[in-house]
């Protein structure tokens, strides 16, 4: 009489993502809750909500229909660089991309432009993980070129660290990301209002308080739904290691 089953503890995820979200603010940072590991379920996307998240963040697009279909309201992230043949469905779905691809880009825009919408852009820049962005070097042409496109909008930058190289978050990574924001503000006269630096690997920077304050937004799944920051896989001090049983 032993069935397997998975209880998943809402009010818990919700205590985890309140506390972060609360820690990340008196850093100036908002938070991303990312579903992915989820797989979009409503239910916990909109304890992420109540909890105090800025966004809904998922790699997958099915995921994000499923949200959307659930009535969520908070602005919609894809977190990974969609496939050109996808741009139809990323525009209609997520309010913001990460991306490092001209050729996406210039899709990207193109559905946007037929569908009526502007489609927020996050440019990813690769600052030692290799797993996915623009080389610094080439960030101002690539910039350049997304300012002509009429259906992007420049939202910001962001950096991906401790995935596929495992690079740890360091001040200094942090910084080599708000130098370059403020080259592309100072080179275009223009402001970006989302610099995205870490994931669950960079909450001991963050409670370091080390990260420049040009940084403001976060991409969190791991220490929301498990409860541990993901560099070292250690129980975050405060958060519940029990929300999936
Ligand atoms: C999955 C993912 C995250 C969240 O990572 P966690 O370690 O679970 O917090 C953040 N950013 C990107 C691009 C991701 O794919």
């Amino acid at each position: 009489m032993n069935t397997p089953r998975l209880h998943i503890h809402l009010e818990r995820i919700e205590h985890n993502i309140r506390l972060i979200a609360q820690q990340s603010r008196e850093h100036g940072m908002t938070v991303a809750g990312v579903t992915k590991c989820a797989c979009g379920h409503p239910a916990v996307a909109r304890a992420m909500q109540h909890g105090g998240a800025g966004q809904l963040a998922d790699s997958r697009l099915e995921n994000l229909r499923r949200m959307r279909a659930a009535g969520l309201e908070l602005p919609f992230m894809l977190l990974r660089l969609p496939a050109p043949s996808e741009a139809e469905d990323v525009v209609q779905l997520a309010d913001i991309s990460l991306n490092s691809e001209l050729a996406v880009l210039q899709a990207l825009s193109t559905a946007a432009e037929k569908q009526g919408r502007v489609h927020g852009v996050v440019l990813m820049v690769e600052l030692g993980d290799l797993r996915e962005g623009i080389p610094p070097a080439e960030l101002p042409r690539v910039v350049q070129q997304l300012l002509t496109m009429p259906g992007l909008r420049l939202r910001g930058l962001g950096a991906n660290l401790g995935c596929f190289a495992g690079t740890i978050h360091s001040r200094e990574h942090m910084q080599k990301l708000a130098d370059l924001a403020g080259q592309v503000q100072g080179a275009h006269g223009l402001r970006l209002d989302m610099l995205s630096g870490i994931n669950s690997g960079g909450l001991d920077l963050l409670a370091s308080g080390d990260i420049p304050g040009a940084v403001n937004h976060a991409r969190i799944g791991e220490a929301i739904l498990l409860g541990r920051e993901s560099s070292h896989r250690r129980p975050w001090p405060g958060l519940l290691q029990d929300a999936f049983e």
